[in-house]
């Protein structure tokens, strides 16, 4: 497990330096979302696994950026607390 955390860490990483850090309200996070799903579906149709598996890093990364963007803008703590 350890080594996919790392390649979705590096990917968001990727994603910062492609697109810039997003930190504006109005960024569109469920059409960036619903995108990179939509490449996971045709990565499934063409049935190419390793292409399956770099798309769905892609979409854990927009969710932690996303993620990232909401606990930032509005203090939101982790519904998660450290420790439970
Ligand atoms: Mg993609």
């Amino acid at each position: 497990m350890e080594k996919i955390l790392q390649e979705i860490r590096n990917e968001r990483k990727r994603q910062d330096l492609k697109f810039g850090k997003r930190t504006n309200d109005n960024d569109p996070w469920m059409e960036i979302l619903a995108e990179e799903v939509g490449e996971v579906a045709n990565a499934l149709i063409d049935k190419w696994d390793s292409e399956t598996e770099k798309e769905l890093i892609q979409v854990a990364a927009v969710c932690v950026k996303w993620i990232e963007h909401l606990r930032g803008r509005f203090h939101i703590r982790s519904f998660y607390q450290e420790g439970k």
